[in-house]
């Protein structure tokens, strides 16, 4: 497999699920027209995007405006298209010029993120693995999904969601 290329980021961009997303957060409009905001950066090589080579890590860079992509299946699946969507987010921050925390920023992408994959699946499932070592980082980050989860859900994110 290769990593993803500009127009697997372009076309992640262009899933109309993107345009029932509404994320408003003290002053950062994250929505559909957002997305078509960022696509065009893309299409105009501002943001450039850059071929990485990790399966599971991809990257945005605002310093230079370079998105990096992880490897994956093309036509990407919408689960592999959501990390790129959360890249796009992070760009999106940047577009914008919205200043806020680092944790703040990776948040919004993780909500975001989460609330693309719900959307699109109705089986769509982050489920607490209690096999996992306690306290172990993979136990974190399973704790971390978990609970983005029910937050996404807790704002009236659903697989029937319509929005606007
Ligand atoms: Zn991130």
């Amino acid at each position: 497999m290769a990593a993803y290329t500009k127009q697997d980021v372009i076309s992640a961009l262009a899933d109309p699920v993107l345009h029932r997303i509404t994320i408003l957060f003290d002053g950062l409009l994250i929505n559909g027209a957002g997305f078509v905001m960022v696509q065009n950066e893309i299409i105009a090589g501002n943001i450039e995007v850059v071929q990485g080579s990790s399966s599971a890590n991809a990257y945005y860079h605002s310093g230079d405006d370079t998105l990096t992509t992880q490897d994956g299946p093309s036509p990407a699946p919408y689960w592999k298209k959501s990390l790129l969507i959360h890249e796009c987010v992070h760009a999106l921050i940047d577009i914008y010029k919205y200043t806020t925390t680092g944790l703040t920023n990776e948040l919004l992408c993780y909500i975001t993120q989460v609330a693309y994959e719900i959307m699109s699946d109705s089986a769509y499932r982050y489920s607490l693995n209690t096999s996992l070592p306690a306290g172990s980082n993979d136990a974190k980050w399973n704790q971390f999904w978990v609970a983005i989860e029910n937050y996404v859900r807790g704002l009236g994110y659903s697989f029937s969601t319509t929005g606007e």
